[in-house]
């Protein structure tokens, strides 16, 4: 197979990651500041709690069009800071939101009904009844209350994840009836045709990111690469590795470290999309992945047919060498947390130490694709072998395998308990925090 060696980015190289974030968050701060701008612009003709709520109404949307941005799946972002990361901020903005939204609503129902001399709830059913836009925004938070709750890890935990995506679309109905509700009460944007560009413009930006990352993207990769099941290769018999051909696979630009949310085209299982790491580096010809049966879905997938059309969704994710800050390497996989590990050993040049731990050497899949090209690459390939327990790779022992820890870039993929032990050691072995970098078999936390 060849492999695109790519150089680690220089020492004084501002770190892709951070170029992204503060990117992201001084666009955010930046039109938080518009927005504050029109509205002092539009003028006050209310009271405090009226003005407070109003604002807190202008800030709720702004955060609403931020929270498309995070899970649009541009490229460019999911490069730099990864799904995992990007759901994660998406969640937590996701609950601010919510909050900012109640104290739009609370605020202005306390501050119509001072005039009124009614009560706040009073005054929200009568400004529903008389005013255009205002029940489209109850129903609008309805649905955002919903949508916060069963995401709430207890009840997330509960929901099999398609029933959760499902219910999580009602998202988008949200945020349509949240517009034009603004459209129909709202003054601040209406003050100034340029104001009014202004808002116009955040929101066909925001909605033109999801269309673009989630529909266009997706749907024109798909019909120019045409995905196909070329070979189904038990690994071992709870692991199957699925071989993808194409056309113009050398256009598409997936890196090792990455995964697609793949989607086999059988008349039973076509409605499912699960992620899967590429366990090979991309080599233009063809794709693999290698899943271990962990439901139904993924236990399908050894009944698969030569053939099968796969729709896929991809390349994802920011474990990949354009995150390097050394010129050596340390990788570390857990079971079958070894696929974006394999992949990347092929793709990473400099001196490069593997830890592959399993329970037992039954358990060790791909292991010797592993020890091949370990020699091939000058690499140093360690097999730990045990019950799962945090001690194998206890700092000591870590330390005598990999006495220059500290120098190298550590690349982690494995079960979470394995996972959270092993961070913790990275950190008493003081690696610095840019030089970790780690991949949850896990997007929803
Ligand atoms: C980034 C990433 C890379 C992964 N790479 C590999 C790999 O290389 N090899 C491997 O064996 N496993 C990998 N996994 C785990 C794998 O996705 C799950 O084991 C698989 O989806 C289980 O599906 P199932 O239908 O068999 O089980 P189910 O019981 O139906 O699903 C189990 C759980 O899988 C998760 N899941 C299913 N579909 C999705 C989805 N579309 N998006 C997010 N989560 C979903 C949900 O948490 C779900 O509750 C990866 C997971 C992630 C997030």
């Amino acid at each position: 197979m060849t492999t695109v060696q790519s150089p680690p980015a220089p020492p004084t190289a501002i770190r892709p990651g951070v170029v992204a974030r503060t990117g992201l968050y001084a666009v955010l701060a930046a039109h938080a500041a518009v927005v504050a701008f029109f509205f002092v612009q539009a003028g006050f003709a209310s009271n405090a709690l009226i003005v407070i709520g109003r604002l807190a109404g202008l800030y709720g949307a702004l955060v609403m069009a931020f929270q498309l941005v995070l899970v649009a799946r541009l490229p460019w972002l999911d490069r730099r800071i990864g799904m995992d990361r990007l759901t994660s901020w998406h969640r937590w903005t996701g609950f601010s939101l919510l909050w900012t939204l109640l104290a739009h609503v609370v605020f202005i129902g306390f501050g119509y009904a001072d005039g009124a001399g009614v009560g706040p709830v009073t005054e929200i059913i009568d400004l529903a009844e008389t005013t255009e836009g205002v029940l489209r925004a109850i129903v609008a938070l309805g649905l955002m209350l919903v949508i916060g709750a069963v995401s709430a890890r207890s009840a997330r935990r509960r929901l099999a994840y398609e029933t959760w995506h499902f219910i999580h679309l009602y998202a988008y109905v949200a945020v349509v009836l949240a517009f034009t509700h603004q459209v129909a009460v709202g003054t601040t944007f209406t003050s100034s045709s340029a104001a009014t560009a202004y808002w116009y413009g955040v929101w066909a930006v925001a909605l033109g990111s999801v269309f673009l990352g989630r529909v266009a993207l997706p749907l024109w990769r798909n019909r120019r690469h045409r995905f196909r099941v070329a070979a189904v290769v038990p690994e071992s018999d709870s692991v199957v590795s699925i071989h993808i051909t194409g056309r113009d696979l050398d256009r598409l630009p997936a890196q090792a470290g990455q995964f697609f949310l793949w989607r086999f085209l059988t008349k039973d299982r076509w409605w499912q999309a699960n992620p899967f790491s590429l366990s090979a580096a991309p080599d233009g010809r063809s794709l693999r992945l290698t899943a271990k049966a962990a439901g139904e879905g993924s236990a399908a997938l050894r009944h698969l047919k030569v053939g099968t059309r796969v729709f896929a969704e991809g390349p994802y994710g920011a474990f990949t060498t354009l995150h390097r800050t050394r010129s050596e390497s340390l990788l570390i996989a857990g079971g079958v947390g070894v696929t974006p590990i394999r992949a990347l050993l092929e793709e990473l040049d400099g001196h490069t130490v593997v830890i592959y731990r399993v329970a037992s050497e039954r358990d060790a899949v791909l292991h010797d694709e592993l020890r091949d090209l370990a020699f091939a690459k000058g690499a140093e390939l360690h097999l730990v072998t045990g019950k799962p327990t945090p001690d194998k790779l206890a700092p000591r022992k870590l330390k005598r395998m990999v006495p220059d820890i500290a120098d190298r870039d550590v690349f982690l993929c494995g079960p979470p308990p394995m996972m959270n032990a092993v961070l913790g050691t990275l950190d008493e072995l003081h690696v610095p925090k840019q030089q970790i970098h780690f991949e949850r078999f896990s997007l929803a936390g």
